[in-house]
């Protein structure tokens, strides 16, 4: 079975996060490392551990994952301008938890690379 990460304790809410917004598939919380003025991350609350992880089963939460995007960009005010979605896949990807999680990045003119 694969090993709970941090972001467990913040989908249970043992330990504090800034969440946006939760429901029965999916949580979004503020990165506690902001690489951008808007920069949340957007997670499935069963744990998939990487993208190599995914299955049929989880196309509905993974889905989720997009239409809380969309929303949060918009509460944000960062829609019209644009915004990144990033998922790191293990080490040469940059995945640092292994809880597969959606990164919602903008509000300023984003570089080539950002997390
Ligand atoms: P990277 O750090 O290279 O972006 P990931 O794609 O795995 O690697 O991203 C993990 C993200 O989780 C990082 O942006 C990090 O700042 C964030 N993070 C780690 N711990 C917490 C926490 N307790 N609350 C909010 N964000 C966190």
């Amino acid at each position: 079975m694969a090993e709970e990460t941090i972001f467990r304790k913040i989908i249970n809410k043992e330990i504090p996060a800034d969440i946006l917004y939760q429901d029965e598939l999916v949580t979004a919380f503020r990165d506690i490392s902001p690489k951008a003025p808007t920069h949340v991350l957007i997670i499935p609350n069963k744990l998939i551990p990487t993208s190599n992880d995914v299955c049929e089963a989880d196309e509905l939460a993974l889905g989720r994952l997009f239409t809380v995007a969309r929303k949060i960009a918009e509460q944000e005010g960062i829609a019209e301008n644009g915004y990144r979605l990033i998922v790191n896949c293990n080490k040469h990807g940059g995945q640092e938890v292994y809880h597969l999680h959606m990164h919602l990045v903008g509000g300023e003119q984003l570089g080539t690379m950002v997390t």
